[in-house]
Formats: C-alpha cells, structure tokens, sequence
C-alpha cells in the first residue's frame, strides 16, 4: 500500500487539510507506529486518515 499524501477532507469542519498540516498521532489498536499514523486535522482534531508510513 502506498502512503496517500493528501489533502485530505475533514468531516467536522470541511477543511482539505495538507498532508504537511495533519497532526499525526499514534493509530488506535496496537498497530505499528513506525509503519502507521492516524492523521488529525489542526483546526479541529478530528480523526482524518490512517496512513501508512513505512516502506
Ligand atoms: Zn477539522
């Protein structure tokens, strides 16, 4: 699977978000933080994309 580089849509606040802006946190459920990131929008935290970082 490729890294997806964005924009990204955010739900809540119907912002596209660069994929240089998102917030990147560790994912939910025990997955690998060195190969997986969730990506948080800035204006509003939701929860925009997990993505895969490792190659
Ligand atoms: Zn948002």
């Amino acid at each position: 699977m490729a890294a997806d580089d964005g924009p990204f849509d955010c739900d809540s606040c119907e912002t596209a978000v660069p994929l240089d802006d998102a917030r990147r946190t560790e994912t939910m459920g025990g997955l690998d933080a060195t190969k997986w990131q969730t990506l948080c929008c800035p204006h509003c935290g939701a929860r925009l994309k997990t993505v895969y970082v490792g190659d």
